[in-house]
């Protein structure tokens, strides 16, 4: 992505007292190639182009503001490469097209009810309050969505609004970026705004108060240091970074299925200043995934259709002591999402048997029985063997384990009961070959994340703000808009509105208002 570099008199330059002052007087810093981007004079130094960084970028650009955005990866976009673009906002416009009547206390509520109350008040509120000018901004630009767009939710048995507020575009996520990325571009060219990219925020500058100066990043082997006003984290989360998912939340990350840069390093730079964490306990990981391994990083190979509105279940499912922990008809997305977090590894196997293959619907969502059956010993997931025992030994369950529970299970189907509740048991398990698929529990995003007020303020142990350090997105921790449950669109549009917000909010020169609520 081309970038506009901009110069202008250094007398802006922050004068930083004590310890920092040792700080080399740089007034530029050399990039290879393009000339150099100014060292101090910003607004906003922001760490991240992504989703909540450039609605900062932009909305701040069109207050005046000189915005340095900081980018470890060599494009601008972050997560919304990849997204599925799914956004939801009470009062937008293409509600009021069709009628639908809506209002951010409902959607408020909703979405509380939905996080099982576990989601952050203040955040999901302003992040209500503020979603639909930021929707109507991405419609009035060219987001196209659907047809029949809004909807409550996506698929059957997963979390759903009770009003219709949710929607995207076919195009998903890159539907967004191309919004963004075109609004963006009158910014980049007034100069205002100024892309630092391939670049890699290591650290944060403070004064001898305690005040956030400024950030250090590193560039094709250089050490570099932006000054500015406000400092904003929107780096995303840590999904893939293996070490730091299992370090915050004590699960192996199997799968690598979130952008590449999302490693974590805004959490870092939070804590090395003495921001703090919370989310640890509310990772979620959905049943259903299929994938190439069980080494991180994993891809989603395939898809066991596991939701039983669509496809009731005829296998049995059981944790690696062999044992069945749910009844596999569980309507609920979010009790059985609950119940795998239980399990050892987050992993369990679909068990069936060659009776239950020929009579039953194909469960690999779009696969054909042949398809299924050239997976079977020859892809890591897939196992298949004459004796249960030695099927049990072939996909890591204890065999002893394995053979009892699918002897309750059959003298359950005889006696037409289950001691788990289940109600579609249309066949014992009794005839090999028998078969196992198995399932990890894996999650794109990342539960834990930094601590702040409703100013989005990164906040000490001790509750004090930070002075001069803000962050959004996904460095919140989908914990802060989810709880541990799924929300239709609440990691996007959080991370886009709450980033707007910033990037209209913070006082740029002479200006002192504040648009965010008061702590
Ligand atoms: C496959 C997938 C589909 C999804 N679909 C949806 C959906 O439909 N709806 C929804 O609500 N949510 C969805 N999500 C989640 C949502 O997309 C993300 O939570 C959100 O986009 C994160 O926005 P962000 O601004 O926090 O991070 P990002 O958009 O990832 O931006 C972070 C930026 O920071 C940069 N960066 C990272 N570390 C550094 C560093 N140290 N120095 C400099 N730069 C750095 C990165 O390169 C990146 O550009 C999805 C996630 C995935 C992975």
């Amino acid at each position: 992505m081309a970038s506009t570099v901009h110069y202008w008199a250094m007398e802006r330059r922050t004068l930083i007292s004590g310890a920092l002052s040792l700080a080399p007087l740089m007034t530029l810093a050399p990039l290879v190639g393009r000339g150099a981007v100014p060292s101090s004079g910003w607004d906003f130094v922001i760490v991240g182009a992504g989703t909540a960084g450039l609605p900062a970028a932009i909305f701040a650009s069109r207050r005046g503001a000189r915005v340095l955005l900081i980018d470890v990866a060599d494009d601008i976009g972050g997560t919304m490469h990849m997204a599925n673009g799914q956004v939801s906002a009470a009062g937008t416009r293409i509600q009021a097209a069709k009628g639908i009547e809506d209002t951010p206390d409902d959607h408020f509520e909703d979405a509380m009810r939905l996080s099982m109350g576990l989601a952050d008040r203040d955040i999901l509120r302003t992040t209500c309050d503020r979603a639909p000018e930021m929707i109507n901004w991405l419609l009035d630009n060219g987001l196209t969505p659907i047809a029949e767009h809004p909807v409550t939710g996506s698929n059957p048995g997963r979390p759903a609004y009770t009003i219709p507020r949710y929607l995207w575009a076919a195009e998903e996520g890159p539907a967004i970026l191309a919004v963004v990325r075109k609004q963006l571009e009158p910014e980049l060219a007034s100069g205002r705004v100024v892309t630092q990219l391939n670049t890699r925020a290591s650290g944060l500058i403070l004064d001898n108060a305690g005040t956030v100066r400024g950030v250090r990043a590193k560039h094709a082997g250089q050490s570099l240091e932006f000054f500015g006003r406000h400092v904003l984290i929107t780096s995303g989360g840590y999904a893939m970074n293996p070490e730091l998912f299992e370090q915050l939340n004590g699960f192996p990350a199997y799968s690598g299925g979130a952008y590449p840069h999302n490693q974590g390093g805004g959490l870092g730079l939070a804590t090395s200043v003495g921001g703090w964490l919370r989310g640890h306990e509310l990772h979620r990981a959905g049943t259903g995934n299929i994938l190439t391994s069980d080494q991180f990083p994993a891809r989603v190979y395939g898809r066991f259709n596991t939701t039983p509105q669509a496809r009731p279940p005829w296998e049995i499912w059981v944790n690696d002591h062999g044992q069945r922990f749910i009844r596999e008809d569980e309507p609920e997305s979010y009790n059985r999402a609950m119940v795998l977090l239980k399990q050892p590894r987050l992993r369990y196997s679909v068990v069936f048997d060659q009776e239950i293959l020929e009579q039953a619907p194909i469960g690999m969502t779009g696969w054909s029985t042949e398809r299924l059956m050239s997976h079977f010993n020859a892809h890591p997931m897939f196992h298949a063997a004459d004796s249960l025992e030695a099927l049990a030994a072939r996909a890591e369950i204890d065999a002893d384990g394995l053979l009892a529970t699918v002897e309750d299970y059959n003298a359950g189907v005889r006696r037409g009961t289950d001691e788990l509740g289940r109600e579609h048991k249309p066949l014992p398990i009794r005839r090999g070959p028998f078969y196992a698929i198995t399932h990890l529990g894996s999650s794109a995003t990342s539960s834990a994340g930094i601590v702040v007020d409703k100013q989005l303020r990164v906040l000490r142990g001790n509750g004090e703000p930070i002075p001069n350090l803000y962050a959004a997105g996904e460095v919140l921790g989908s914990g802060a808009t989810l709880g541990n449950n799924f929300i239709p669109g609440f990691m996007l549009t959080p991370a886009l509105t709450l980033g707007r917000l910033l990037g209209e909010s913070l006082p740029i020169g002479e200006q002192r208002s504040s648009r965010l609520a008061p702590s």
